[in-house]
């Protein structure tokens, strides 16, 4: 039951290397860069790459071996960043309550400083 996915977003677009971005990690399942927008010293989107708008669409349709990768990747990317000892937070928005605004599934990454208490 996957959404239809816009080939035409703004993360596919990177994906394509169409828009630049700052790329902090890349490999076969997923590519990691700033966030345009940065709400903490360290904000870091991790996408997939492939078709997924959603957390439940990529977890349900994606190939084990992407999901598994992807987030292995995210692990990899707080260990290059230096944040496993500090700690860090990791967000998934999916849809419309949570103000998803980007329809590709992407896990932010924040860090580099004490965060506040997250509030919902
Ligand atoms: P969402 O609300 O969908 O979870 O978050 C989307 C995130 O993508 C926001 O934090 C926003 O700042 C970021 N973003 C939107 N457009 C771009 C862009 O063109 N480049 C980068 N690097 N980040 C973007």
């Amino acid at each position: 039951a996957r959404q239809p996915y816009d080939e035409n977003n703004i993360f596919a677009r990177i994906l394509r290397g169409e828009i630049p971005c700052r790329k902090v990690h890349e490999n076969a399942f997923a590519l990691a860069f700033h966030d345009i927008n940065p709400q903490a010293d360290v904000h870091v989107l991790v996408i997939p790459k492939g078709p997924y708008v959603s957390f439940a669409d990529f977890c349900v349709d994606a190939p084990d071996a992407l999901v598994t990768g992807f987030f292995r990747t995210v692990a990899d990317v707080a260990q290059e960043l230096g944040l496993v000892e500090s700690g860090y937070r990791l967000l998934a928005n999916a849809g419309v309550h949570a103000h998803q605004e980007v329809p590709h599934f992407h896990v932010h990454l924040f860090g580099g400083h004490a965060l506040g208490p997250m509030l919902v």
